[in-house]
């Protein structure tokens, strides 16, 4: 059986390496992601046609997923279960914990045991940090594996948001060489939002990157982020101050107060207009630079900044989508059924 942290699935030898659990992006090798993103443009491209909308339908109709989603989600949900359909796979979900007999005192691992007799994946959000890989433990050591997918854990991880970013940087950075290279900011409670901090773990795949973290101290980027990123070598700065920074940023991407997870008054502390972007920050963005935000938005990002071409956050939202397909596609090995570009 394998481990919580394995990504590959026990695969016959010489069958492709195909993705299993999909808990943290540590595991993922550059050769996965560009691979990933290939993938993602493809069935991209194809769900424009009927006839390529038809194939996809095609791919996993004899399978089944669990969107298991007891913390608030809209991105993540509804471009994981329109993903599913996409691809005829059908869908059941637990939005509500209430729902569950979790309320009756079943254990969290016989409940994931209890969805995997029924489906083939299950999708899971939840509010603890290490939750879907104790649920890829506990389907581990059932007779039935089936891949756990963590579409965000706690304040920890959020995997395949940091898929669907390097989606779009790739994109956006096309016709410039790719990521590589290039000097990402990332502004924002970077200390408690999950997305900045799995992103920050697969910029380590792209050579010659810098990163550049800003925020107020009390909401930097935390220690294990850093060490990972000096153990592999990526060239980081931290500052409190956007002004100095942005002009030589080529792309930044937004986040919102993770107010949520206040225990006191830590929020109240937090300075907006110091770390909001609007029409003068938009001024200053090189004209080539970019605008991500993982959404929802706050006061951070200033609606009248969606109107410029710089600002992908609506499209990075519906990469999400993309790249959840293809992601699924890979897990279930499906990826030489799709037609050449
Ligand atoms: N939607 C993202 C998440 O689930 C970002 C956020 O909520 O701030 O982490």
């Amino acid at each position: 059986m394998q481990t919580a942290n394995l990504s590959r699935a026990p695969a016959p030898e010489r069958a492709p390496a195909r993705l299993f659990h999909i808990l943290d992006p540590r595991v993922l090798t550059r050769a996965q992601l560009d691979e990933l993103c290939d993938l993602t443009t493809r069935v991209r491209i194809l769900a424009k046609s009927r006839i390529g909308a038809r194939i996809l339908q095609t791919l996993l109709p004899h399978k089944r997923a669990m969107l298991y989603f007891v913390q608030p989600s809209t991105r993540t949900f509804m471009s994981f279960n329109n993903a599913c359909h996409i691809l005829g796979i059908r869908t059941s979900e637990i939005r509500d914990p209430s729902t569950s007999s979790e309320v009756k005192g079943e254990s969290f691992d016989d409940s994931i045991r209890t969805f995997s007799s029924y489906v083939d994946v299950i999708i899971m959000r939840a509010s603890g940090a290490g939750l879907a890989a104790q649920a890829a433990a506990a389907v581990d050591a059932s007779r039935r594996p089936i891949p756990i997918i963590n579409a965000g854990s706690g304040q920890d991880q959020h995997p395949t948001q940091a898929l669907l970013d390097i989606y779009t940087l790739e994109r956006s950075f096309e016709h410039r060489g790719g990521i590589e290279g290039k000097t990402i900011g990332f502004m924002g409670d970077l200390r408690r939002g999950r997305t900045v901090r799995s992103l920050a773990y697969l910029m380590t795949n792209y050579p010659g990157v810098r990163l550049v973290f800003i925020a107020p101290a009390a909401f930097q980027i935390s220690d294990d982020i850093k060490s990972h990123l000096r153990a592999n070598g990526v060239e980081f700065s931290e500052t409190d101050s956007l002004h100095e920074v942005l002009p030589g940023l080529d792309a930044i991407y937004l986040t919102r107060l993770q107010t949520e997870w206040d225990v006191g008054e830590e929020s109240a502390s937090f300075d907006h207009r110091r770390y909001s972007f609007g029409p003068s920050e938009l001024g200053r963005l090189k004209p080539e630079g970019v605008v991500l935000h993982p959404l929802p938005r706050g006061p951070e990002l200033d609606p009248s900044v969606d109107a410029d071409p710089r600002a992908v956050y609506w499209r990075q939202e519906r990469n999400g989508m993309w790249m959840r397909v293809a992601l699924l596609v890979k897990i279930f090995g499906v990826e030489d059924e799709l037609p050449e570009r």
